[in-house]
């Protein structure tokens, strides 16, 4: 790996900064990525994989792409693929450096065997039930199994003959031999290998006994000569079973490992109207709350890329939200905030009426049609211009008129004057409304010496709206998307039914929307400005529809950016 990268220093930089100046693991940088193919990619596992590929980055150093496939009911060879894909998409490289949990089952197997051998551990016939009960509390000590002194003859037939599947799920397990009164939980004998009947998305059938997470993962790492191990804040309470783990492999199976990897925690990365879980994505997914992992509402990568986002802003807010010790909870605005910031300079604009209002210039020939020539990215001449029709039917925003407008309100009202961008000022003469009173139609008068780039009335204009001139307009079909969750926090205090704050109208599909000719020529990337109206993307999946299907990516309103600036 090149180490041109330059990383922003945060803690755990600091401390391999100084592993690697005293010279620990030989100086050497190891980094690992180790997702459970249990669900798709979430943004809080981004943190964790940025984090990771760019710390051995920065050092010169490797990085690892594990899956942790010890759970073989749970896993699926369809999430393997979604991590590798959005991973890649990011822009992290594992280089041959792809491995699984599950390559080395053998080798794990054998050390649990020798954990048996030196008395280290022990077959245990109690059931998950009474291995609780015997567990004690966090002020009680727990007590010892009286499987606990079995002799390591017994222990290690019964143990091979779990492998053999002579016994049923939970019958039996592997238990390390450590402390039942250890202040640590995690310390109390814990459970280390588990019968489980059930196939495997990569060793089939050949395994019914699985080793647990705490125990397989620090070996792992000394495996694969992780120096190292950078995990969530929740794993904390195990880093003593981490370090039990890794001396004992070291102690036992010298000739394999590679290093004494060590455990360092960081904080989570939890967002504002987010779940960042997979087991309650997996629940939106399963339950139908959303159309999928992909669906543009979720905070997987799947769907933030799907929605439109760019792999750039993802990277950049998380270089914003930085690497902390102790958990916080980031505003959703940030995020938007950094889409908006890769976009503004590159998106080309376009103007597109999302809920249209007829207005109807009385003084312009019927058939007349001028084309305005609009900048494709004000201020960047590179971009160059487009052209739009105007002519004498033309829709604007039915937000952009009020019948009855306070002070303040610089749009159309009646008898009030407005600028339709780049084009003429228009003043609104009369309001024709249906029988129920909905104002349907504006009647309009132009004044040719309002021209735009030849204004000779003396007049200031005070309002600029977007518009689409209807004769030549194309139609397209928008996607608003708004928070999947209403609540700033939706799991709350405890971890209550999260489902009840979902937001109702998270999307709103609005179709046959009128849209300036120029639409269809989206460039590269497929995202535009529609201006004053956000940022949207048109959706790969509905990329051979005969209409163009666009995703809203973000609003313009920026109040991140106000934000910042009242701090
Ligand atoms: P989840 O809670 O979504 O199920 P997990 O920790 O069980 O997450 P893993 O696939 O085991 O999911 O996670 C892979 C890595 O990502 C782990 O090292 C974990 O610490 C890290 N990670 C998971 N969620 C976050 C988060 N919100 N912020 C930072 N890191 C995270
Ligand atoms: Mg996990």
């Amino acid at each position: 790996m090149s180490n041109e990268f330059e990383m922003q220093s945060n803690f755990i930089y600091n401390m391999i900064l100084n592993d690697v100046k005293e010279g620990k693991h030989g100086g050497r940088v190891h980094t690992r990525f180790p997702p459970e193919p249990n669900g798709y990619l979430h943004i809080g596992h981004v943190k964790a994989a940025l984090l990771n590929y760019n710390l051995a980055r920065a050092f010169d150093g490797q990085f690892n792409l594990r899956f942790d496939d010890t759970n073989p009911v749970k896993e699926e060879e369809e999430f393997v693929d979604s991590i590798m894909e959005d991973l890649r998409w990011l822009g992290i490289e594992w280089e041959d450096r792809l491995f699984f949990s599950s390559d080395s089952f053998e080798t794990k197997y054998e050390f649990a065997k020798r954990l048996v051998e030196a008395g280290r551990a022990y077959v245990c016939d109690l059931n998950t039930e009474q291995i609780r009960e015997y567990r004690g509390t966090l002020t009680e000590p727990g007590e010892e199994s009286p499987y606990r002194d079995r002799s390591i003859e017994e222990s290690l037939d019964l143990f091979q003959r779990m492998r053999q599947g002579e016994f049923s799920n939970g019958a039996r397990v592997l238990r390390a031999k450590i402390d039942m009164s250890s202040g640590n939980l995690n310390m109390r004998d814990p459970v280390i290998y588990r019968i489980l009947h059930a196939d495997h998305h990569r060793t089939g059938d050949k395994w019914c006994i699985y080793p647990m997470y705490d125990f397989d993962h620090p070996f792992t790492d000394a495996l694969e000569g992780i120096t190292h191990s950078l995990c969530s804040i929740e794993y904390s309470d195990h880093r003593p079973l981490y370090d039990w783990v890794v001396d004992n492999a070291l102690d036992l199976m010298p000739e394999i490992m590679k290093c004494r990897s060590e455990q360092t925690e960081f904080a989570r990365l939890n967002i504002t109207h987010m779940v960042l879980s997979k087991r309650k994505l997996r629940r939106l997914v399963e339950e139908g709350h959303v159309q999928g992992w992909d669906d543009p509402r979720m905070p997987t990568v799947a769907g933030l890329r799907r929605r439109g986002f760019t792999a750039k802003a993802i990277c950049d807010f998380q270089e914003r939200v930085g690497v902390a010790r102790s958990d916080s909870v980031v505003d959703l605005a940030m995020l938007t905030f950094c889409i908006r910031n890769d976009l503004e300079s590159k998106a080309p604009r376009r103007m597109v009426v999302l809920d249209p209002l007829k207005l109807v210039i009385t003084n312009w020939p019927e058939d007349k049609t001028e084309m305005v020539e609009l900048d494709n990215i004000p201020g960047d001449a590179t971009a160059g211009t487009r052209k739009v029709p105007f002519g004498r039917q033309i829709y604007i925003e039915q937000e952009d008129f009020m019948e009855d407008p306070p002070k303040k309100f610089y749009r159309l009202a009646p008898g009030r004057e407005v600028r339709l961008m780049r084009a003429y000022a228009v003043t609104c003469e009369e309001v024709i409304k249906d029988p129920d009173g909905n104002v349907i139609e504006l009647r309009c008068t132009y004044d040719p010496k309002t021209q735009s780039g030849n204004d000779t009335s003396g007049r200031k204009i005070r309002g600029t709206l977007h518009w689409v001139a209807a004769r030549n307009a194309a139609r397209i079909d928008v996607r608003l998307y708004d928070n999947l969750f209403l609540e700033e926090d939706p799991e709350g205090e405890d971890d209550g039914d999260f489902t009840g704050a979902l937001n109702p109208d998270s999307l709103r599909v609005l179709t046959n929307v009128p849209a300036e000719p120029a639409i269809t020529d989206v460039a590269e990337g497929g995202r535009l400005q529609f201006m004053r109206k956000g940022y949207f993307y048109v959706d790969p999946h509905d990329k051979d529809k005969d209409r163009l299907t666009f995703n809203r990516i973000a609003a313009l309103k920026d109040t991140w950016a106000k934000i910042k600036k009242r701090k």
